[in-house]
């Protein structure tokens, strides 16, 4: 199948590893040119030259936070007119409801609802002009199904499904989709850090929960990077120009719910 997306433009925010990285590769394996974004200089120059070398495209990055708001200025600036954004950023880290204070809630509120809104906002007026357009934010399971250990992630994230489900229909009738990509489990350092969190507390290995958690899921499994970024990669084509407004949950049947 043609995803009718070659010759175009990507901004990936946070790709240089897991689930950013998956989406960023599939996207160009798709002929997308993608500028890359992360904190670190050394895994977004590995990324960028993974991405040229398996696919011919150009992969360009800006280091830095993208919670930032200079540093998504220069992200925007380097990449000029783009045709795809796909909003992403590290999760908030695990704890209790009574570890985190009002800059705690003000950081995961930044990082994973404001951040994504101000980058769309950027974004929207070329993309709506041109009259086509994708936008993917990267939220979690944790919006259908709450992770208690998760609350920051829990909490900033329903906020910014509930600005997309008004958003996304009020730009439906330009050609610009914008859909939210929810993660369950997939095998990324992320997850090694909250099973972490979870080995501590619980007074187990790393190992002994990782299992327990595979165990749980329906597929005995996590997902691989490389199947979300294909799904990812899906949202954006020609294919998925009726789709808009909708929570699209990649889980490996995780979530219990009929509907
Ligand atoms: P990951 O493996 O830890 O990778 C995170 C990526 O984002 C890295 O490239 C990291 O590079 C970059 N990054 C982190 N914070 C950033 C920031 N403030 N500015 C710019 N780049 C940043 O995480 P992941 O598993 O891919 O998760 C991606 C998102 O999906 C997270 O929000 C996570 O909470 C969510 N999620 C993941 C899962 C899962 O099972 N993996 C499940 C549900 C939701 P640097 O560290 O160098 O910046």
């Amino acid at each position: 199948m043609d995803f009718g997306l070659k010759g175009k433009k990507a901004i990936v925010c946070a790709s240089s590893r897991g689930l950013g990285r998956g989406c960023a590769m599939a996207l160009a394996g798709e002929g997308v040119d993608v500028v890359l974004n992360g904190r670190t200089e050394e895994t977004l120059k590995a990324t960028a030259d993974a991405i040229k070398s398996a696919h011919g495209v150009e992969a360009t990055y800006v280091v830095g936070d993208i919670a930032d708001e200079g540093i998504r200025g220069q992200l925007l600036d380097h990449a000029g007119t783009i045709d795809i954004l796909i909003n992403n950023a590290g999760g908030p880290p695990p704890g209790n409801y009574t570890d985190w204070d009002r800059d705690d809630w003000l950081a995961a509120i930044d990082a994973n609802m404001l951040t994504p809104i101000d980058l769309m906002k950027a974004v929207l007026p070329s993309m709506i002009d041109r009259k086509w357009g994708r936008i993917v934010n990267i939220t979690s399971g944790a919006v259908k199904a709450p992770i208690p250990v998760l609350g920051l992630s829990n909490g900033a994230r329903a906020g910014l499904t509930g600005f997309v489900a008004g958003l996304s229909r009020q730009v439906a009738d330009t050609g610009v989709t914008i859909n939210n990509l929810l993660p369950g489990p997939f095998d990324t350092d992320r997850i090694r850090k909250t099973v972490e969190t979870v080995a501590e507390k619980e007074g187990k290995s790393v190992d002994e929960v990782l299992t327990a958690r595979k165990a749980t899921n329906p597929m005995r499994r996590f997902g691989e990077a490389d199947e979300f970024g294909a799904y990812c990669a899906f949202i954006c084509s020609q294919h998925m120009g009726f789709v808009t407004g909708q929570n699209l949950l990649m889980d490996g049947g995780a979530y219990p719910g009929t509907l």
